[in-house]
């Protein structure tokens, strides 16, 4: 590995760590430049323990508050971003383009973790990530500004439609079970995702990767179902979060979505 990868992949390990601290504050609605904090009891985390790896690694991972010990997503996440930032970089090289991916790859990772543990998709991530997104589509190798723009108003519109058909079918369905329900099955926070989406896959990518959001999520449904039948636990009317199918087939159409369509094309 050259020196300009490795130094990338000890960037995007920090970076690993502000998605953590990130996706610990920012659903507890605290400023991000607070220390770190237990997110169960509120203690202050020890600096070595600012960093999940480094924490397991110097057995500082156990709270001195509560006992609780470092959530292993934490783990995964400083791992992970390395490796994601140390591909891109053998992708793109040191670019403009390979600022733009770094930084949509974090949104996407943030929104991903807040979605799975909270169920949320906050505005105060995704609001400056729609700005960054649209000033970035001006400067996006992979396609023309208006490609990107068009590809987020495709996606606004059609899951602004999905947003409002969403919640009355749901009550529907919920009263023909006899289950009422008021959780809400696709919230705006995914219209803001998906949004984001189009502006960073641009159109035409933005179909592909509304597809294979749908695909993936109705395959990952249909397992759930399976396995609840199996075990003779079945729960009509069980609702996945959409978001972190949403940001993975965001994140693979921005990669490849060129090489998807020049394969798809010829
Ligand atoms: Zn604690």
């Amino acid at each position: 590995m050259s020196f300009e990868a490795l130094f990338y992949a000890l960037f995007g390990w920090v970076v690993g760590m502000l998605i953590n601290h990130a996706a610990d504050v920012l659903p507890r609605h605290r400023a991000l430049n607070t220390a770190p904090i237990c997110p169960r009891c509120g203690m202050l985390r020890a600096p070595l323990a600012w960093s999940a790896v480094l924490g397991y690694l110097s057995r500082r991972h156990i709270c001195l508050g509560c006992g609780c010990p470092l959530a292993l997503r934490s783990v995964l996440v400083e791992l992970v971003t390395p490796l994601l930032f140390v591909g891109l970089f053998w992708r793109y090289g040191f670019s403009i383009q390979l600022g733009l991916l770094s930084l949509y790859s974090v949104v996407l990772m943030l929104v991903t973790i807040t979605d799975l543990e909270h169920r949320l998709i906050q505005h105060a991530v995704m609001v400056p990530a729609l700005l960054i997104a649209l000033v970035g589509a001006f400067f996006n190798h992979d396609m023309t500004a208006r490609q990107a723009v068009l590809g987020g108003a495709v996606a606004l519109v059609l899951l602004y439609a999905m947003y409002l058909l969403a919640l009355p079918i749901s009550r529907l369905m919920g009263r023909l079970a006899r289950r009422p329900s008021e959780e809400v099955p696709f919230g705006f926070g995914d219209v803001t995702l998906g949004t984001f989406v189009g502006l960073i896959t641009g159109l035409p990518g933005v179909v592909f990767a509304l597809l294979l959001t749908i695909l993936s999520a109705g395959l990952v449904a249909a397992c759930i179902v399976l396995v609840q039948v199996m075990r003779h636990r079945y729960k009509p009317l069980t609702t996945i979060p959409y978001g972190p199918f949403l940001a993975l087939s965001g994140f693979i159409l921005m990669v490849y979505g060129p090489d998807i369509l020049h394969w798809y094309l010829h």
